[in-house]
């Protein structure tokens, strides 16, 4: 069974809205065992959206349209479809009353334009939106399909979860895919992929690499008749992996860097505190986003100028005079100093060039994108000194992903 999206608007044909609704969409069919086989864009113009209907009824089972149904002159989807399929456009009076209570109901005042959302191609059957006044439609002709969606994710990916789910699954489409989400930090994407190139060449189950800044996901999917036996193909290849790469392997699913480290340090009774320069608070912000963090973070001081990085911490001015702001010596003592002052078991530093230009200091000019991570432990402290590319934005993203991986190398290893 073969399935083509058109999205319809002027605005994602001009780069103003990002096509989001495709790209889930794409997810959701793969998992429902349903082909995804093409994808059009389109603009708010009638001729082109008939045509593109055309284009894909030619070649598709189910067409999914996105977009368009609102109540305005450039919603011309349900028109098109109706052009498309050759049929006449009907008022529905269903629709009719669900539009006169959902504006009554939120005061509004009905006027003749929006009526049109109460009109649909002769054979559409309404799919009910609990988000918002446009109903979506599903369309037949000759055992084809066309799944007509509002545009607003809000209102699309209900529907989409709901009644076409539903509705999808009772025209059986097939083995449904099974993922399964394997998250690795540590190693890059160019060694993990030689790593596992025999892993990789399988077929049964797919393992494809995306890499995230600093880490790199790996999917792992399988087409299989029932959950169980996804189950056994996707832990055998989870065993293999491991057994690969032990554990730069650190969460399946859903579960990221800093919630592994939240959970982790809870676990442990222990505590951290950051001490940032270059990334100004990013690293605790990453932190704080994970469920749990108020447990774990003791204080985050942000110590951007020179005078910070003594006041708050107690960076020593000879090591600033000495080194420069940005060197392993300072990187070491904002641990340390974050550490002893917030009372904590693990104190982290991190101090950088995060511009374009490199930083003029003494003893020596810092290049761009060279940062110091530092971290302190009750027992010992270590620099990890990195070089980056990449705009300003990238570098402190990446000095974050840095830091968190090398407080996890701690935790293993303590
Ligand atoms: P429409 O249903 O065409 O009136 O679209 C209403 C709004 O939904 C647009 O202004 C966008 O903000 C959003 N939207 C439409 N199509 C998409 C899409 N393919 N992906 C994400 N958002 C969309
Ligand atoms: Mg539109």
């Amino acid at each position: 069974m073969r399935a083509e999206v058109i999205s319809v608007g002027t605005e994602l044909l001009l780069g103003q809205t990002v096509d989001t609704n495709s790209a889930y969409i794409g997810t959701f069919l793969a998992e429902l065992g349903v082909d995804h086989t093409h994808r059009q864009t389109v603009g708010d113009n009638f001729d082109r959206l008939v045509s593109a209907l055309q284009l894909a009824l030619s070649r598709a089972d189910i067409v999914i349209t996105i977009g368009g149904l609102g109540p305005t002159q450039d919603d011309l989807t349900r028109q098109a479809i109706a052009s498309a399929l050759g049929e006449e456009l009907v008022r529905d009076e269903s629709l009719v009353e669900h539009l006169k209570n959902e504006y009554g109901r939120r005061g509004l005042k009905l006027v003749e334009s929006q009526f049109r959302q109460a009109d649909r191609p002769a054979s559409g059957k309404p799919i009910s939106n609990s988000n918002g006044t446009a109903p979506g439609l599903i369309c037949t002709k000759e055992s084809k399909y066309i799944i007509a969606l509002p545009g607003p994710p809000r209102e699309l990916i209900p529907m989409l979860e709901g009644p076409v789910r539903e509705f999808l699954v009772s025209l059986n489409p097939g083995p449904q895919l099974y993922s399964r989400t394997l998250r690795v930090a540590g190693i890059g994407e160019g060694t993990l992929c030689e790593i596992l190139a025999d892993l990789m060449e399988g077929t049964e189950t797919t393992l494809s690499p995306y890499a995230k800044t600093g880490e790199v996901h790996l999917r792992a999917s399988t087409k299989a008749a029932s959950q169980k036996e996804a189950d056994t193909r996707l832990d055998f290849v989870e065993q293999e992996v491991r057994s690969l790469i032990g554990d730069k392997l650190y969460a399946i699913g859903e579960e990221s860097l800093e919630e592994w480290i939240v959970k982790k340090l809870t676990n442990r009774s222990e505590t951290v505190a950051t001490a940032e320069s270059c990334t100004g608070g990013l690293l605790a912000a990453a932190i704080t986003s994970a469920a749990g963090a108020s447990e774990v973070l003791g204080s985050s001081f942000i110590t951007y100028s020179a005078e910070a990085k003594h006041e708050l911490v107690g960076v020593k001015p000879e090591s600033i005079a000495q080194f420069g702001t940005v060197s392993s010596e300072v990187a070491e003592e904002l641990a340390i100093g974050a550490r002893l002052r917030a009372g904590v078991t693990y104190g982290i530093g991190i101090t950088g060039v995060a511009g374009s230009e490199p930083l003029d200091e003494p003893p020596e000019p810092k290049p761009s994108g060279l940062v110091y991570i530092g971290i302190s432990t009750p027992t010992q402290s270590q620099v990890h000194t990195l070089h980056y590319r990449g705009s300003r934005e990238l570098i402190r993203e990446r000095a974050v992903v840095a830091a968190l991986i090398e407080l996890r190398n701690v935790l293993l290893a303590n």
